[in-house]
C-alpha cells in the first residue's frame, strides 16, 4: 500500500493541480495510487575522463513514470540544476503529454548534473556514451525511448545511439530518438517543438476568431524551441516584437528579424548587441520587462517557474503559451485566471518535439523515411485533432485549458490502466 510518505513532494504538488480532474472523471483511486509513485527510478554515476588527465564523476538519472500506455518516452536533459525530484516530476509530465496527444507512451525522462558549456566537445562526447552505459539495461525501443531535452542536442543522441549499438552489438535505431537524419533521424525533428507550438497557436487563434495579423508575440528565449517558434509563427502572419535570452531582452513594435537575431545568437552565444531590425527602432528590455509587456501573446520558452505568484500580476498579455516544460508555476495558476489570461499549457503546446520523435521511431521500426512534407502533415493532423479535442472540452466541461489538457490525458491512462487490470469489475459489485 502507498503511504503519503512514498509519493515524492514534487508529484504530490503535481498532484493538487490534477485533484479537481481525478474528481471531476471520478476516476478509480487505483488509478490516482498508480500514478503517485514513479514506476522505475535509475540513479547512476557516470564517470568522465577529462582532458587534463583529471576523472570527474558526474550524477546521472533516469525516471520511468508510468509505463501503461506504452514504452517510456522522454528527453535527457544536462544541466547544472538537474536533481532526481526535477526529473521525476518532468517524467510524469511526459506521461501525461504522450497521453494528451494519443502517443502509444508511457512517460520517462532523464538528466545529468553538469553545465554542459564548461566540457570541451570530447568530454561531451564521453559523458554522452557514459550516460548511455550506465542506463542500456533499463532503456530499449520496447522499453524506453530517450530524446532531446534541454541542452541535448541531435549529436548528442547520435553519440548515444552509437554506443548503444556497440553495447549491444546490433543496428537499433529506435532505442532513441532526434538523431542526426545520417543515422536515422527523422526530417523535421530539430524545427518540431517550434513548428508544433505555432500550430497550437494558429488552432486557438481561429477558435476565437481571430486574424494572426492582428496579433503580437513576445517569446522568452530564443534557444531552439523558441527561434523555430518564432520562424513559424511569422510564417503563420503574426508579429513577434520582442524576444529574449539569458543576457536581456529586445523590443521593436514594428516587429524583429528572428534570423538575424538567432544568427547573432549563434555567433556571439548571447543577444547582447544585437540590432535585428525590420526598421523603426530596437530597444533594450530586461527579461522581467519582458514578461510584463502590454502583448497579445507571451510565449514562455525558457525554464521552468518563470512566472510566479510574485510575477504573475504584472503579465499583460492575454494569452500565455507554453514552450517549455513547467514554465507557469502551480501558484501562478490562480492569479492568471482571476485576471482572465488564457495559458495554452505546456501539455498541447510543446508536443510538436515528441511527436516527431514518435514518427522518427515509426520509421527506423519499419525502415521506411519520410519526406519532409510526410513528417509536416501528419504532425499538423496529430497537433490539429488533439487540440480540437481539447479545445472542446474545455469548452463543455468549462475547464480552463491547462485542466481540459490533464482531463483528455487522465482519463486515456485511466483507460488503459483499467483495460490491463480487473479493476472495473469490482466497480459495480
Ligand atoms: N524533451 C521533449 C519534451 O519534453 C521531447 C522528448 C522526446 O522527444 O522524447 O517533450
Amino acid at each position: 500500500m502507498v503511504q503519503p510518505s512514498d509519493i515524492p513532494k514534487v508529484i504530490q504538488e503535481a498532484q493538487q493541480r490534477l485533484d479537481l480532474i481525478f474528481e471531476r472523471l471520478s476516476v478509480c483511486p487505483d488509478t490516482k495510487q498508480r500514478l503517485s509513485v514513479p514506476h522505475r527510478m535509475v540513479e547512476a554515476a557516470i564517470p568522465v575522463r577529462m582532458d587534463d588527465g583529471s576523472l570527474q564523476v558526474f550524477r546521472g538519472w533516469r525516471v520511468q513514470f508510468d509505463l501503461t500506455r506504452g514504452p517510456g518516452k522522454g528527453g535527457i536533459r544536462f544541466h547544472p540544476s538537474v536533481n532526481r525530484d526535477e526529473v521525476t516530476a518532468l517524467s510524469f509530465w511526459m506521461a501525461i503529454k504522450c497521453a494528451v496527444v494519443d502517443l502509444p507512451y508511457g512517460g520517462a525522462k532523464g538528466g545529468v548534473r553538469v553545465d554542459p558549456k564548461k566540457l570541451s566537445l570530447l568530454e561531451l562526447e564521453r559523458l554522452s556514451r557514459g550516460y548511455m552505459r550506465a542506463m542500456a539495461d533499463v532503456i530499449g525501443p520496447e522499453v524506453d525511448i530517450p530524446g532531446p531535452d534541454m541542452n541535448t542536442d541531435e549529436r548528442i543522441m547520435g553519440w548515444m545511439s552509437d554506443e548503444y549499438d556497440t553495447l549491444i552489438r546490433q543496428r537499433r535505431p529506435a532505442v532513441i530518438t532526434g538523431k542526426p537524419v545520417a543515422m536515422g533521424g527523422s526530417r523535421g525533428r530539430t524545427s518540431a517543438t517550434g513548428e508544433g507550438a505555432a500550430q497550437v497557436l494558429q488552432i486557438w487563434t481561429e477558435q476565437q476568431n481571430q486574424q494572426p495579423e492582428d496579433l503580437n508575440i513576445a517569446i522568452q528565449g530564443i534557444g531552439n524551441a523558441g527561434y523555430y517558434f518564432a520562424r513559424a509563427a511569422k510564417r503563420l502572419g503574426f508579429n513577434v516584437v520582442a524576444v529574449s535570452d539569458s543576457s536581456g531582452a529586445v523590443y521593436s513594435a514594428d516587429g524583429l528579424d528572428v534570423d538575424a537575431i538567432y544568427e547573432h545568437k549563434r555567433k556571439h552565444r548571447e543577444l547582447k548587441g544585437v540590432s535585428a531590425k525590420k526598421g523603426g527602432e530596437v530597444s533594450s528590455l530586461s527579461n522581467s520587462e519582458l514578461l510584463a509587456l502590454d502583448v497579445d501573446i507571451l510565449a514562455l520558452a525558457a525554464l521552468e517557474n518563470q512566472i510566479t505568484q510574485d510575477n504573475a500580476g504584472n503579465v499583460r498579455a492575454k494569452w500565455l503559451l507554453e514552450i517549455a516544460n513547467g514554465p507557469v508555476a502551480a501558484d501562478a495558476d490562480s492569479i492568471l485566471l482571476d485576471n482572465d489570461i488564457v495559458v495554452i499549457p505546456d501539455v498541447l503546446a510543446n508536443t510538436g518535439g515528441v511527436i516527431v520523435s514518435y514518427f522518427e521511431w515509426l520509421q527506423n521500426r519499419s525502415a521506411d523515411y519520410w519526406t519532409s512534407e510526410q513528417v509536416t502533415e501528419r504532425m499538423q493532423e496529430v497537433i490539429r485533432t488533439q487540440s480540437q479535442q481539447c479545445f472542446e472540452l474545455a469548452e463543455k466541461e468549462q475547464l480552463d485549458l491547462r485542466s481540459a489538457a490533464y482531463m483528455q490525458g487522465i482519463r486515456r491512462i485511466a483507460e488503459s490502466m483499467d483495460a490491463r487490470g480487473t479493476q472495473s469489475d469490482f466497480k459495480n459489485k
